[in-house]
């Protein structure tokens, strides 16, 4: 059996979710093929969405016009403003997830896209003629012709969970192993890498005496990840944190000739920020505690995820270890943790668009990216099914880049420098962090998402009335003079005296210790929302070191416009080592922006290459 369509989306988890209703939002008739239609949206690991750089990733998603942020903010139950005291840069957003109607509500938002067509199957083969993407092949035979496919099969190919020192083969826990498409893969040339991670047991919520633990609630007033969301309606609980000790690291430290990441069984490289409790055993003897949350999966369910706890010990050592921390003395696991290996594709063979350099229309995104993490697979589907979009348009691809967004950060990491371990978002990978921040995602990105033809149009309207509201308030406190006489009463509100000839509100808001809504005769407008407040008083109490990032921003955007054309033949680049010239060939930058990030590209090269580039243009202009 035959069946046409313009794109195929491989894979239902979070980058398979934003890459298929990115296409079909975008008006391409699109399929996404996926293992389990139950398990679409599935958290394979912790039931939360967001932290520290990842929130700030699903901001970006929703200011394009994907789905994550607003699924959360329906289905979390536990909200919270991480880094709440500090710099404006750092803080993020993380919501506790209900597990099961986050899946329900991915489901139901999938199901109800004009556009799409959900089918269960297993892809074996990708098909291509010369360089060029043509289709796909189910394990039953089944043919998809399109002309543009996103892959996204997270860890599922070639997938093995090891349990202790017993292996089997499997995608997640619960779920088959996707097996054919690695050698679909591996035949088309593509180098292909080995990678593991793991995952904590799930334990019962009535075996867990929660006196002996500490009550963490969320925000009062919890604060929606999208910035089209009407608020959080559905109720609130807390989370509990208690602690491993002594007896506990000696159970596990006794056991680990029965684990398989220390007898060898395991080759695959694992995530170094989220280890596993045997790693951090072994690898901080000093520290004698380490600090866990229990997280409940959901409203109506009664298991407990222990946060902090991802083991691959076999499951009595687990049982073991887990009944010596305070709270945990009687308790029960509903499902062990574990390991997983899997396969991946090292990511220097995408081009920034996430399209591969070997063939023309296949995308790659998520996990097989080299990455870990529900928001790291969500930013790069969706700009994987945006650029699958534009693909089947015959329109210019979009390359999100590291001066604008997070999502170009990480995609300029992963296909310049490549990574031979998980990759994960920080905030520290950012230069530019004061302005990529949280809350002004809708202002670097929704132009992006109305242009390509994915932000809904009402919310783009949304949105452009509150830019024009805060840019007339801005306006508004930078003309608006007060004078010392008007305020005298009030002058110790207001971090000291008010100059003789007065001072603008705007300078006025300048100081540390007065805030937007602090402002003396100030009648701020009814329909300026919190959020807009916020945005006002950020912009202005951080301007200097806002103006001076802009500053360097633009420096470095001078190299960033230096494009080599897409035929630029680095082999033929004169006078550089054969080092430098073989990974030139190899990642192919787009730019000498991206060429001075490739490690051991040193600045001779550069300065070579831009000599070469100057000479080149120079040479075409006059032809
Ligand atoms: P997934 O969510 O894995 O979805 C893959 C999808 O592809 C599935 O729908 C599957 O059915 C489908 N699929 C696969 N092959 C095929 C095929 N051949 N044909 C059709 N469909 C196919 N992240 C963290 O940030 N921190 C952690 O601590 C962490 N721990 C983890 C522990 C475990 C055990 C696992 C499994 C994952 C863990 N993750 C963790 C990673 C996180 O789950 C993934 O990064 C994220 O889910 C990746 O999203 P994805 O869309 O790329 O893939």
């Amino acid at each position: 059996m035959t069946f046409k369509t313009e794109v195929v989306v491989i894979g239902g988890g979070h980058a398979g979710i934003e890459a298929a209703l990115a296409c079909a939002r975008m008006g391409v008739p699109t399929v996404m093929i996926t293992m389990n239609i139950d398990q679409i949206g599935a958290m394979s690991c912790n039931p939360a969405i967001g932290g520290l750089a990842k929130g700030h990733l699903v901001r970006e998603i929703d200011a394009l016009g994907g789905e994550m942020a607003r699924c959360i903010d329906a289905t979390g139950i536990q909200f919270r403003v991480l880094n709440s005291s500090k710099g404006p840069a750092v803080r993020s957003f993380r919501a506790q997830a209900d597990r099961r109607l986050y899946r329900a509500r991915m489901i139901k938002t999938l199901e109800g896209q004009p556009n799409l067509l959900i089918r269960q199957g297993m892809v074996t083969k990708i098909v291509t003629e010369g360089n060029k993407i043509t289709g796909v092949e189910t394990a039953l035979g089944e043919r998809f012709e399109c002309r543009a496919v996103a892959l996204t099969p997270g860890t599922f190919m070639n997938g093995l969970i090891h349990i202790g020192l017993k292996s089997f083969p499997a995608g997640r826990a619960g779920d088959f192993a996707s097996v054919g498409l690695s050698d679909s893969l591996k035949e088309l040339g593509f180098e292909m890498g080995r990678m593991k991670t793991g995952t904590c047991p799930r334990l019962d919520r009535a075996t867990i005496d929660f006196s002996r633990t500490q009550e963490q609630p969320g925000d009062e007033h919890p604060r929606p990840f999208s910035f089209f969301s009407d608020g959080i309606r559905q109720p609130q609980i807390s989370c509990f944190i208690t602690y491993t000790n002594d007896a506990t690291h000696e159970t596990i430290a006794g056991n680990l000739d029965r684990s398989p990441l220390y007898t060898g069984v395991i080759e695959g490289v694992g995530p170094r920020y989220c280890p596993s409790i045997e790693d951090k055993v072994k690898r901080f003897p000093e520290k004698n505690r380490h600090q866990i949350f229990l997280e409940p999966e959901g409203l109506e369910t009664k298991e407990i995820y222990p946060n902090g706890l991802s083991t691959s010990l076999p499951v009595d050592v687990q049982l073991k270890f887990l009944r010596t921390i305070p709270g945990l003395e009687k308790v029960e696991i509903m499902r062990p943790g574990y390991a997983i290996e899997y396969d991946y594709c090292p990511p220097t063979q995408l081009h920034p668009t996430l399209e591969t350099k070997l063939v023309n229309g296949l995308f790659f995104a998520g996990q097989i990216n080299g990455t870990s993490g529900y928001e790291e697979a969500a930013a790069q589907g969706i700009v994987a099914g945006i650029n699958s979009a534009l693909y089947t348009k015959g329109g210019a691809q979009v390359t999100f880049h590291r001066q604008e967004s997070y999502i170009g950060v990480m995609i300029d990491d992963l296909v310049t420098k490549g990574t031979s371990e998980p990759y994960r978002m920080f905030t520290s990978r950012a230069e530019f962090r004061l302005l990529l921040r949280q809350d002004n995602a809708d202002l670097r990105l929704c132009d992006t998402g109305h242009r390509v033809g994915l932000l809904a149009k009402a919310d783009y309207e949304a949105f452009s009335k509150k830019r024009e509201r805060i840019q007339k308030e801005l306006q508004e406190i930078e003309n608006k003079r007060i004078k010392r006489d008007s305020v005298l009463d009030g002058e110790s509100m207001f971090g000291g005296k008010i100059p003789e000839d007065g001072i603008t509100l705007k300078d006025l808001l300048r100081r540390p210790e007065v805030a937007f809504n602090d402002l003396p005769k100030y009648a701020r407008p009814d329909d300026l929302t919190e959020e807009e407040a916020e945005q006002i008083e950020i912009t202005v109490k951080y301007e200097g070191y806002i103006k001076r990032q802009e500053r360097l921003l633009e420096k470095t955007l001078e190299s960033e416009n230096k494009m080599f054309p897409p035929d630029f033949d680095f082999s033929q680049a004169p006078g550089l080592s054969s080092e430098v010239r073989e990974k030139l060939v190899k990642i192919r930058p787009a730019n000498l922006g991206q060429a001075s990030r490739i490690s051991g590209v040193t600045p001779a090269a550069l300065t070579i290459l831009h000599i070469y580039l100057e000479k080149l243009t120079q040479e075409q202009r006059r032809l």
